[in-house]
């Protein structure tokens, strides 16, 4: 099991937990780009967004069916960014399909443009 997330899941490295069911997990990011910065992943390996299709897909809509709990949850009631990278271009560093939920200050109107 060479993935990180993966092994977050697995509890074999830990993470301070924003929210747990049987099909996901949310926790804070290690090196956070804003006042809240919480991933959230499937507990089943799927590479990233590429890897998405019609036999995995249900997931993609429960984590979305969560965000509104996770982000209340966190004190986002003033609104959030959630961001998903894929591949090489799209600056993703771990291979398991995660979504990044930003918030907790007035976030930038873009965010990794080349003009910052
Ligand atoms: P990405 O660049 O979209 O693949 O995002 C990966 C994110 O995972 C980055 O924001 C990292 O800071 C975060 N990250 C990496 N390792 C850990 C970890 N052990 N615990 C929490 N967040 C992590």
């Amino acid at each position: 099991m060479d993935c990180i997330f993966c092994k977050i899941i697995a509890g074999a490295l830990p993470s301070r937990k924003a929210y747990e069911d049987g099909e996901i997990l949310a926790f804070h990011d290690i090196k956070p780009q804003a006042n809240t910065h919480i991933i959230i992943v499937p507990k089943t390996h799927i590479e990233n967004a590429d890897a998405i299709n019609a036999g995995n897909s249900r997931i993609i809509a429960h984590i979305f069916e969560c965000i509104p709990k996770i982000a209340a949850d966190s004190g986002l009631e003033r609104g959030y960014r959630v961001i998903t990278n894929c591949g090489e271009d799209g600056a993703q560093s771990v291979y398991h399909l995660h979504f990044h939920l930003l918030g907790g200050e007035r976030l930038p109107e873009r965010v990794g443009s080349p003009e910052g």
